[in-house]
């Protein structure tokens, strides 16, 4: 038996119930769907979701009756009998040609083709679920009334039907364009833009935290911050390739006096230019730029989601121009790296890949075998030295280079590739890229690009979803909450705040006129990671009743013990 046809018998016996519920009820359709059916139907009432169980009850009674399905034909003329009092049913009868099927199925008729189940004892017990109640203009056309669509999933077993409901349950707590709503995040505002990310206040202090995490960390192994414009002349792109190669993923031109200029796509060509400020020496190499570079990609409008799909967004980007003798040893520290940035956001599986050319196609690649083949072995042999499992990829490669990817999995096991390491031969020959080595002659350099954490936006909205909006403390935009329990202990609760953010916290004090524990429900749905209550006996002995996310009550605590707590928190960087 097919999983369609017994949800979409589900979708008659739905029927059924709605008619014995509801008499006077106008049917429209009914189909299966994906893990599903929905039946829409035009109520003499309206209905709320808190009547979606008694239908589901009255559903399941009249499957222990064993109702067996009947197939009949007959003729136009009949048909129009039988659903004399079916507005709807009436006009896809008048718009069919020859013999009309109508299945019966207990009391209720209906126009279908089937097929069916032939009783309702082949429907698997417990293994269905009325879901929700929407509103679907008949036909999908909005000039035609508004019916009410009751949608329901079915699977073959009570088991099946769990996991789905338990995943769909665990994706949706977890969906970040819900948790950023509810979060005070971010906002895409149609008017302002389709793909456009603007950031509210707690929103724009995550994005801080996630930049200023990983640029200090870049800062500290040696690379050096630059920053580029937003857009650069038409000619260079010409020139770096792509306009021949990337054209449709970049927005038209605009010109501006005699010149035309694009929107950047990628911060590479900034960064070559700043190479090429001077000359270079092998003493200065490697070079290691970074920049957190916002750059514009056209995506189309109906694969826009969220803030992982967006049409600007901004890398942790960097450019790496070393000798061939200093690449591996370069890689090896980039991975160790990417490591260590993703670790420290809660990310601890990771997948690899080596994405390789396949020497059969030359033609494909740009550069000499032998300069490939040093790329290769380079990432082979760093990521050999790491230790770390990885799956090559043959004929994967870009035109320009050899890669290393790295993917990670979230709390709920869901795969997101993140992190790139690519080889780039291309670059260097475009922009004639040189250094002086040892012997006073000219060399080419080789140059790496990497962005560990991807597009901030995007990692954002991963992060969000893999904390399910509960950051980790040092992550959390709002740390720490005080709540004065009564009015008198305003003034203190405003001096603990003040005191917290001078050490360096983010606080909010909750002095507002309401009750405690309205401020507590307040900051439990905020996901704030502490809450301080404050009151006579705490105000008197320097104390805090504590309130833990997720625990609760942890109990009154001297303040300076609290800071000391929370600062290791902080420092451990522990959920
Ligand atoms: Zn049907
Ligand atoms: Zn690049």
């Amino acid at each position: 038996m097919k999983i369609e046809t017994i949800r979409h018998s589900l979708a008659h016996i739905l029927a059924t119930a709605i008619q014995e519920l509801y008499p006077g009820t106008k049917f429209g359709i009914g189909p299966a769907i994906e893990a599903g059916f929905y039946y829409d139907f035009d109520l003499p009432k309206p209905l709320s979701p808190e009547d979606l169980p008694k239908i589901e009850e009255k559903m399941k009674k009249l499957i222990t009756e064993n109702i067996i399905f009947k197939k009949r034909e007959v003729s136009k003329k009949e048909a129009r009998k039988i659903f004399k009092n079916q507005p709807y049913k009436l006009e896809l009868i008048d718009e069919m040609e020859g013999k009309i099927t109508v299945y019966e199925s207990g009391k209720f008729l209906d126009l279908c083709k089937g097929p069916h189940i032939d009783s309702t004892k082949k429907i698997p017990k417990d293994s269905f679920k009325l879901t929700k109640i929407a509103g679907a203009y008949w036909r999908g056309d909005e000039k035609n009334p508004m019916l009410t669509r009751i949608y329901g999933t079915a699977f073959k077993t009570k088991k099946e039907l769990s996991e789905y409901l338990k995943m769909q349950k665990e994706a949706e707590k977890r969906d970040h364009r819900a948790l950023g709503k509810k979060l005070e995040l971010f906002l895409i505002d149609e008017e302002f833009g389709k793909g456009l990310v603007l950031w509210l206040p707690k929103g724009a202090m995550l994005r801080k935290l996630v930049m200023d995490f990983a640029l200090k960390t870049y800062l500290k192994r040696g690379y050096q911050l630059v920053s580029t414009p937003h857009i650069a002349n038409l000619n260079l792109w010409k020139r770096s390739g792509h306009w021949d190669f990337y054209r449709e993923n970049m927005y038209p031109q605009m010109k501006v006096e005699k010149d035309s200029f694009m929107l950047k796509p990628m911060n590479c060509p900034g960064h070559v230019k700043i190479y090429n400020s001077k000359i270079r020496s092998y003493k200065d190499l490697p070079l290691r730029f970074t920049e957190m570079g916002t750059v514009y990609r056209y995506e189309k409008s109906g694969v826009l989601h969220g803030l992982t799909r967006v049409r600007g967004f901004t890398q942790d980007d960097a450019h790496i121009f070393c000798s061939p003798e200093q690449l591996q040893s370069e890689l090896r520290e980039m991975i160790d790296l990417t490591k260590y940035i993703l670790n420290n956001f809660g990310f601890k599986d990771f997948e690899i890949s080596l994405s390789v050319h396949d020497p059969k196609e030359k033609e494909r690649y740009l550069g000499s075998g032998k300069v490939w083949n040093l790329a290769e072995k380079a990432l082979e042999n760093a990521l050999k030295e790491k230790q770390l499992p990885y799956n090559r990829y043959l004929g994967e490669a870009v035109f320009y280079g050899p890669k290393i990817d790295f993917s990670v999995n979230d709390a709920i096991g869901r795969k997101w590739q993140l992190s790139t390491i690519q080889v780039d031969f291309n670059f260097p020959e475009k922009f004639d890229l040189t250094y002086v080595d040892r012997k006073g002659k000219k060399k080419r350099p080789i140059m790496l690009h990497r962005a560990l954490l991807g597009s901030l936006e995007r990692f954002i909205g991963i992060l969000i979803e893999h904390y399910a909006g509960a950051f980790p403390l040092w992550l959390s935009p709002i740390q720490i909450s005080v709540i004065p329990v009564g009015s008198r202990h305003r003034e203190h609760a405003r001096e603990i705040g003040k005191l917290l953010d001078e050490k360096g916290l983010r606080v909010q004090v909750q002095d507002e006129a309401e009750t405690v524990s309205k401020k507590i429900r307040k900051g439990e749905v905020q996901k704030i990671p502490y809450m301080l209550v404050v009151g006579d006996k705490e105000a008197k002995n320097g104390s805090v009743r504590v309130r833990q996310r997720e625990k609760g009550d942890i109990g009154v605590m001297k303040l300076e013990k609290f800071i000391k707590k929370v600062e290791k928190e902080i420092k451990d960087k522990n959920i």
